[in-house]
């Protein structure tokens, strides 16, 4: 067995995780080097053992798990401003493009003219609906009411889910 193999397993041999296989002792019986590697690991396992162990304050758990839970929110909403950076940059660039397209083939005169024609027809509108908008208020009602109903009964039939 070579040297390197055995000084691999010095630390886990010192602190009791691997038993000594038969190889690793005849080597460690012949080799000063790792014999000598072996005694020091056992050494400075046997003084770490030996240190008292400190006892966490109460509010230990309590405080790394709120540390952790503020640094994770600390990173998501540094996310999410990226992501909003990132959407209002492209929205402004789909609206400029959008313009400029509607800019250059002249579709920015018809749709003022549509805005306009839609602002002055809509209170027209409006007048000659205004005899009859009880009824429309009622009958939109009923419907909104009826597709309640079924929406209501539809979810009711659903199986329970249980978390
Ligand atoms: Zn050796």
């Amino acid at each position: 067995m070579r040297c390197e193999e055995v000084q691999d397993l010095v630390e886990a041999l010192a602190e009791g995780d691997v038993g000594p296989r038969a190889e690793v002792g005849a080597h460690l019986r012949t080799c000063v080097h790792c014999s000598a590697s072996l005694s020091r690991a056992r050494q400075i396992d046997r003084r770490l053992r030996a240190l008292p162990v400190p006892v966490p304050p109460p509010t230990f758990t309590a405080a790394v798990v709120r540390r952790t839970r503020s640094i994770r929110w600390e990173s998501e909403q540094r996310f999410d401003w990226w992501f909003n950076t990132a959407m209002a940059i492209a929205l402004t660039i789909i609206g400029v493009g959008v313009w400029g397209v509607m800019h250059v083939t002249g579709l920015t005169a018809v749709t003022v003219g549509t805005a306009d024609f839609l602002g002055r027809s809509l209170p027209a509108l409006y007048e000659r609906v205004k005899p009859e908008l009880g009824l429309y208020l009622t009958a939109s009602a009923l419907v909104i009411g009826a597709l309640g109903v079924w929406w209501w009964l539809e979810r009711a039939g659903e199986p329970r889910q249980t978390a």
